[in-house]
């Protein structure tokens, strides 16, 4: 523990701009003389008290409730010390700096972003997948993401981790147990049917990867990329579905020239729709860099949304750009103003492609962006191409870095069960596979974490947090 880790720390904690209330935050070990010469008396812990908050002569600053959190009954486990204030930037800077003058002698000093919650999860308030929670639920783009992440933060999946994690660790000390008896060890996996109990944990996992994939996708959200010649229609598209007039719509091709990035939300799923440049051929400069720029978003893209011309489904244009898409990116064929089809407005696939290449998984379907026709339908298979299931909402929010432990944690399950299956089977092997799965999944609730890490992840919180 760094000596840094210790001096008080003060920041102001509500948002920037102009509000009704403004809240500067105070953490420290011990507070208790700070309050007593701030206030000039002592404050009840936990009551609310509404006092002036004075400069160094006495003159008020602003008046407010003062709240003091004794430790370690506070959000970060130190004392704890909240003034709530008028919500004015130059209010709140002046009693910032008031507060960092008061606090001199005890060295305070402005906090750094999330050191607040850092003291917290050092301090065991919290876990390190409910820390991340804290900032999860403060940057959450839908009502569902934000409840994902409420759930994350009392402990929904830290639960589940640490629930498996006992179940592995259970395991593990009976083959330990066994192997100091090396005369044991054959009988041992029969005995305890080690292999019926790893397959159960195994499942268990899988089913946690599954919940962990859906919870990034609702944290992350999805990149689809509209891609298609110029004047399909894709600003006609976003426009549609993002509701507003945000790309330029011209009967002129070429108009789009660089990427515009929308964010929509489809069943709380964040979708950042990116529209590029029109695919062709041109000798225009700008154009051709907006085109290498369209083709540089569909290589990252989660979902590519191939949207075509209904009129004229067998373009030789258009096959060029399907073998062109990136193998293995899911791909939803759009065919575009089905509403100048002859048959009228019924969202119908002329000639729907081949749907047979493995590399490619494709579906397709019939819309128009004029008449709104086939979108309710786009925007569900949009969700289903990239993997979301639909109406099983997760219920925490999980990142990459959490879907990363728990896979590396499946192989080792994985290896064990290897282990396992072989009549000779070596159990020390099978032990330390299982070892090396439990410090994977502790890595999530933070219980092995470098300070490389933890300044990884503290780092993206705000300051105040
Ligand atoms: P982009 O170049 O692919 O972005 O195409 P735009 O969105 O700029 O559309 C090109 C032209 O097609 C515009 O005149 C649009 O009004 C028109 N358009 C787009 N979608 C439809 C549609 O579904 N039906 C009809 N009738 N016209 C459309």
């Amino acid at each position: 523990m760094t000596a840094a880790f210790h001096t008080p720390i003060a920041a102001i904690a509500t948002a920037p701009g102009r509000g009704g209330i403004g809240v500067i935050r105070i953490s420290g070990r011990d507070l208790g003389a700070f309050v007593r010469d701030f206030f000039g008396r002592e404050l009840t812990p936990r009551h609310a008290h509404y006092l002036p908050f004075s400069d160094a002569q006495g003159k008020a600053i602003d008046e407010g409730i003062a709240l003091f959190f004794q430790a370690p009954h506070s959000y970060t486990g130190e004392d704890v010390l909240e003034l709530q204030g008028h919500g004015g930037p130059a209010v709140l800077r002046r009693l910032l700096t008031r507060c960092l003058e008061a606090g001199q002698d005890m060295g305070l000093r402005l906090a750094e972003p999330g050191e607040f919650t850092r003291r917290a999860f050092l301090n065991d308030r919290l876990d390190l997948a409910q820390a991340e929670a804290v900032s999860d639920l403060i940057n959450a783009s839908s009502e569902a993401a934000a409840r994902s992440a409420m759930a994350s933060l009392s402990g929904a999946f830290s639960t589940r981790v640490d629930a498996l994690s006992e179940g592995i660790v259970r395991l593990r000390m009976l083959v330990e147990a066994t192997l100091d008896f090396p005369e044991e060890e054959i009988d041992f996996l029969e005995k305890y049917q080690a292999a019926a109990q790893l397959a159960k944990l195994r499942e268990q996992l899988d089913e946690l990867v599954r919940q962990a994939r859906q919870g990034m996708i609702l944290r992350e959200g999805l990149q689809v990329v509209l891609a298609g010649q110029p004047n399909v229609g894709k600003s006609s598209l976003l426009n549609a579905l993002a509701g507003d007039e945000i790309a330029i719509v011209t009967p002129i091709a070429g108009t789009t020239r660089d990427k515009v990035i929308q964010q929509i939300h489809i069943e709380g799923v964040p979708l950042h729709i990116i529209d590029t440049a029109g695919l062709r051929e041109t000798e225009d400069t700008v154009e051709s860099l907006g085109i290498a720029r369209s083709w540089a978003a569909i290589e990252k893209a989660d979902v590519i949304l191939h949207l075509r011309d209904a009129r004229a489904p067998g373009d030789e244009l258009d096959a060029a750009i399907t073998r062109r898409l990136p193998p293995g990116t899911p791909v939803l064929e759009v065919y575009n103003k089905i509403d100048l089809l002859e048959n009228g407005s019924e969202p119908a696939v002329p000639n729907a492609p081949d749907h047979t290449d493995p590399g490619h998984p494709r579906q397709s379907l019939g819309i128009s962006a004029k008449t709104g026709a086939g979108l309710d339908t786009l925007r569900t298979k949009l969700l289903e191409i990239a993997g979301w299931q639909p109406g099983t909402e997760s219920p925490w929010l999980a990142r990459e870095r959490h879907l990363h432990a728990l896979n590396a944690a499946a192989s080792h399950l994985a290896l064990a069960a290897e282990h396992a299956s072989h009549n000779d089977s070596v159990l020390d092997l099978f032990a330390e596979e299982l070892r090396l799965a439990h410090e994977d999944l502790c890595a999530i609730t933070g219980q092995f974490t470098s300070d490389d890490l933890l300044g990884e992840i503290f780092s993206s919180f705000c300051i105040g947090k």
